[in-house]
């Protein structure tokens, strides 16, 4: 499974549709300061469901909607969709390409689709459990992360390790089970 294609819409500084590829194996974005490679390591973040504006380097969570240039108005709503490759079918849904799409809108609302279907957050982070993907997966690696994980305290240290050995999974369906 890898990551295949990133289509961003209205999101910080892309206000017209860009669909950026991936293929198999390395890539590296590169670019002048300022030309938009965090925004979008944001819109990966963003798309997996993460709620902190602060780590995505904002006020507000409305903050990641293209605000406007002097030639350009502002948006009022942005969209980011992922595609995963699934070929190998390592998520089990039938489908050898997952995309999912979050999109949101200045009053707040945000909405997620699995594969064009509306869907729940919860849902998504569901399947994505012990893939490593998501917005807090060891699949992304940000600046700190190395360190965090080194300092962390054990009990959240396993966390990684379980998410790496395919357990997250069974703890959480256990806590599900309990709670209901
Ligand atoms: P560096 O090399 O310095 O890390 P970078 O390529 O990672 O730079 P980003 O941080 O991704 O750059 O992009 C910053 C730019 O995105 C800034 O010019 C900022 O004005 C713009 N930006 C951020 N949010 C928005 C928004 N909501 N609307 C329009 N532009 C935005
Ligand atoms: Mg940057």
């Amino acid at each position: 499974m890898y990551l295949k294609r990133l289509e961003i819409k209205g999101f910080k500084s892309f206000p017209t549709k860009t669909e950026i590829v991936f293929n198999e194996g390395i890539t590296a974005i590169v670019g002048p300061n300022g030309s938009g490679k965090s925004n979008i390591s944001d819109a990966v973040r963003w798309v997996l469901g993460e709620q902190s504006a602060k780590s995505l380097r904002g006020d507000k969570l409305e903050d990641v909607i293209f605000v406007g240039t002097e030639t350009k108005r502002p948006m009022n709503y942005c969209e980011v969709a992922i595609t995963l490759d699934n070929s190998d079918n390592k998520l089990d849904l039938g489908f050898s390409e997952i995309t999912i799409k979050r999109r949101a809108y200045r009053t707040g609302e945000s909405e997620f689709f699995l594969n064009n279907k509306s869907c729940r957050l919860k849902d998504i982070k569901e399947i994505l459990l012990d893939t490593g993907i998501g917005k807090d997966g060891y699949s992304i690696v940000e600046q700190g992360k190395v360190d965090e994980i080194l300092s962390n305290n054990p009990v959240n240290r396993r966390k990684v390790f379980d998410e790496a050995c395919g357990i997250s999974k069974f703890r959480y369906k256990k806590q599900e089970a309990e709670r209901n």
